[in-house]
């Protein structure tokens, strides 16, 4: 086991050889600190598991530390046993209302010294056990989080969560004044697919039209999976030919690719934009809208873009 480490800020060369010699022979690790600034120091390079804090220091006082280690996120759950004058009740209180744990009266003997140091350890213990299941924890929720938002298949956002950026984005845009573009996509004769090539080839020709979508859009933009295979991509702060040349993009990115487990097929999508307007100003609407304009690209021959009204 390595031996704890105790702090000890104590300015008088007496006191302080007295009380190292009695907890290194219990058996801590002692640095000892002879004034304020070398405490502070010490504070944040010896990462102490137990701080020994006389009040009256040459340069500040004790309870001047032990303020600046309460406000001090790095340091501030090391306990702090303030070594006061046994008659001084006013220098128990400030310690106390300074953020010290625990206070010890001088002069104090062998036992006392070393019990409230056994008692500070043992809390600090139980708050770093507490501390790092609280982490995990919310790692945890931060993992299941982002399950709750993702399409498994694709890793692309879900369509709840494509619901709630467009809404979003519809908040934000009534307050500045900007149009979004949504385009919804449709993979064409994807049917085919599957029935010639298999239903694992229609998954990895999903998860490799994902990529093309990520590698087609802004950090600013959405891509999401709106169920089969459709997707949806969401382009904030962008109007109608702006969107267009997005649109024109992809769909020449993914009829000129090579899909690894159908090399010799060529593959197309069709698309449908919308942009919002004073008409279309809500999540259903320009889904609605984008939705109209897909179909009428399908109906044309697909492999094309059209835009709603
Ligand atoms: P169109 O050009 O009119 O869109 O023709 P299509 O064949 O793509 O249209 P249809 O809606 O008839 O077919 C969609 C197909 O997508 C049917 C379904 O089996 C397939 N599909 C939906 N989700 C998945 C999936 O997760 N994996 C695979 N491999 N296929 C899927
Ligand atoms: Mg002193
Ligand atoms: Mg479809
Ligand atoms: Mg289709």
């Amino acid at each position: 086991m390595i031996p704890s480490r105790i702090l000890l800020v104590e300015d008088s060369e007496i006191q302080g050889t007295i009380t190292r010699k009695t907890l290194e022979k219990t058996g801590y690790e002692v640095i000892w600190a002879k004034d304020g600034i070398s405490a502070l120091k010490a504070v944040v390079t010896a990462s102490p598991d137990v701080v020994l804090l006389d009040l009256n220091l040459p340069d500040m006082s004790g309870t001047e530390i032990c303020q600046w280690m309460k406000h001090n996120n790095n340091v501030k759950g090391i306990p702090i046993i303030m070594l006061t004058e046994k008659s001084s009740l006013d220098e128990k209180i400030s310690g106390i209302e300074a953020g010290a744990d625990d206070y010890l009266p001088k002069p104090y003997n062998a036992a006392e010294l070393n019990a409230r140091i056994y008692a500070s350890l043992r809390t600090k213990a139980l708050q770093d056990e507490l501390r790092h299941k609280n982490k995990q924890l919310s790692e945890l929720l931060a993992k299941v989080e982002a399950l709750s938002v993702t399409d498994p298949l694709t890793g692309l956002y879900n369509r709840r969560q494509i619901d709630s950026t467009l809404d979003t984005e519809f908040k934000r845009m009534a307050r500045h004044e900007f149009s979004v573009t949504c385009l919804l996509l449709d993979i064409d004769h994807f049917k085919s697919v599957n029935d010639n090539c298999g239903h694992d080839a229609g998954d990895s020709v999903l998860r490799e039209i994902a990529q093309i979508l990520r590698s087609s859009i802004r950090e600013v933009d959405t891509a999401g999976r709106w169920g089969g295979e459709e997707f949806v991509v969401i382009l904030p702060h962008t109007d109608k030919p702006q969107g267009m040349i997005v649109a024109e993009r992809i769909l020449g990115k993914v009829s000129s690719y090579v899909f690894a487990d159908i090399p010799k097929r060529n593959i197309t999508v069709s698309i449908g934009l919308a942009v919002s307007s004073s008409l279309i100003d809500t999540t259903d609407k320009i889904i609605h809208a984008a939705d109209m304009a897909l179909y009428a690209a399908k109906r044309e021959g697909r492999n094309r873009v059209r835009t709603d009204l």
